[in-house]
């Protein structure tokens, strides 16, 4: 078995007791991490196959995007400047509905590598443009070549939205458990799919109900924005005679299998609601700030015990796939919303960012920390540059200092995704070259022009 030891680094471990290890090691065994430990590493486990100097390096665990929509990377600064359904008319529609399943493939493999840079070992990507149906396949097919750990959340809309972009129940139901039997477990395990409804307003209950039912049965979860914006609460108010949360709970459909994403406008008994079925909401605060959605509830759920993971959000609207700014934005925004600036510590946020994450992804025993057992998906982190040092406490330096540019290597399942801040799957900037031909095509069958 392949063994790699790190050694000298600030292991940050995001453990039940948030150690932080100064200087630790970790050694890596095939897949998983086999030890934690504080110090020097024991000379005999620099026998290891391979030996890496984390020295004035953070070494913490991969994070988890719990949502994005990675079809977007094209679309980024195309509309800045609009509220959600304005920016939907203007650049998401158009784009998307010439959309191939090469242009699929290579928006997903930039915003991988993006996801990558900025920290990311595992991404949840709600994927709802089935135009062409290899589109699905194409972003699981860039995922499995990253070698990442990938969740496709299948989006779908049977009533009141786009027409090209609505289904028929059937055709979602046959699509879905199509994708499913294909990916399921492809890439050692590492590759998931799921229903992924798109919209209170776009779903009818007989098909959430049935998605929901087959969900039960796979044992999978269901990923679904909700509440993120106040209009739309209010169409749910009009069309259904409930609010978002309530109408999930009146279908019966409310558990810890539901990940709410944005939850921005929620009253309080929707709250209870969320914490007494033990669902989880992921935040995307960059998003909800650009599209001036609103501010998410996120201390208040957290009081409840509620879990709350972390998504950018596709790249459309945040503009980055950086979670690293996530972390940053997600402290400051709820410090100034609540004028406390003790509400979301450092720590706090990795925990989101990491542990929660990995509750949302499905797969909290083995991902989400630093931990004997748990798969061996960790970052480095360069600490020692003008921007971060002196480093007093690794945690705040993550969340306050540090940006994509300063994650040097990646490791997902013990494999080296990149290091020395050298993607090692792919030649990037063959990547970036390809992308920049594709995307322009796509604009003039889209018939977008830029000014
Ligand atoms: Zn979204």
């Amino acid at each position: 078995m392949n063994t790699t030891l790190i050694e000298n680094g600030t292991i940050v471990t995001v453990d039940d007791e948030q150690r932080v290890l100064t200087p630790g090691y970790v050694l890596v065994e095939g897949d998983r991490i086999a030890e934690v430990g504080a110090g020097t590493a024991p000379a005999a486990l620099r026998t290891a196959d391979a030996v890496i100097d984390a020295s004035l390096m953070a070494v913490m665990p991969g994070m988890v995007n719990a949502h994005t929509h990675l079809f977007q990377t094209f679309i980024r600064g195309l509309a800045d400047d609009k509220p959600l359904l304005e920016w939907l008319k203007a650049a998401i529609w158009p784009v998307a509905q010439a959309l191939t399943p090469e242009d699929a493939y290579v928006a997903a493999m930039v915003g991988l590598v993006e996801n990558i840079r900025g920290g990311a070992t595992a991404v949840i990507d709600h994927q709802y443009i089935h135009t062409d149906p290899a589109n699905d396949d194409a972003i699981c097919r860039a995922a499995e070549e990253a070698g990442l750990r990938f969740l496709l959340a299948r989006g779908w809309a049977d009533t009141n939205y786009h027409e090209a972009f609505m289904e028929t129940p059937d055709r979602i139901v046959a699509e879905t458990v199509r994708l499913r039997e294909t990916w399921q477990g492809r890439g050692d395990g590492r590759i998931r799919v799921e229903f992924g409804p798109l919209i209170p307003w776009g779903c009818t209950d007989e098909t959430m109900q049935r998605t929901h039912d087959i969900s039960k049965q796979w044992g999978a979860g269901t990923h679904i924005h909700v509440a993120e914006t106040r209009i739309e609460v209010e169409m749910n108010l009009e069309e259904r005679g409930s609010r978002h949360i309530e109408w999930l709970a009146d279908l019966g459909i409310l558990g810890p299998d539901m990940q709410l994403i944005h939850s921005v406008w929620l009253d309080e008994r929707e709250l209870d609601l969320i914490a007494e079925h033990g669902a989880v909401v992921v935040h995307c605060p960059v998003s909800n700030m650009y599209l001036a959605s609103g501010v998410a509830r996120v201390p208040e759920m957290r009081d409840r015990g509620v879990t709350v993971a972390l998504g950018t959000d596709g790249p459309g609207s945040n503009n980055s796939q950086d979670m690293l700014e996530t972390l940053k934005t997600t402290a400051l925004l709820h410090k100034v919303n609540t004028l406390n600036a003790m509400v979301l510590l450092p720590e706090d946020v990795l925990w989101m960012a990491c542990r929660s994450g990995a509750v949302a992804f499905g797969e909290p025993d083995r991902i989400g920390s630093l931990e004997v057992g748990k798969k061996a998906d960790l970052v480095l982190v360069d600490l020692d540059t003008p921007l971060a040092m002196p480093v007093h406490r690794a945690p705040s330096a993550l969340v306050y200092n540090v940006s994509a540019r300063d994650v040097d290597t990646v490791m997902v399942d013990g494999k080296l995704l990149m290091r020395g801040k050298e993607i090692l799957f792919l030649d990037e900037k063959a990547l970036l070259d390809q992308a920049r031909q594709v995307c322009q095509t796509l604009f003039e069958r889209g018939g977008v022009v830029v000014e």
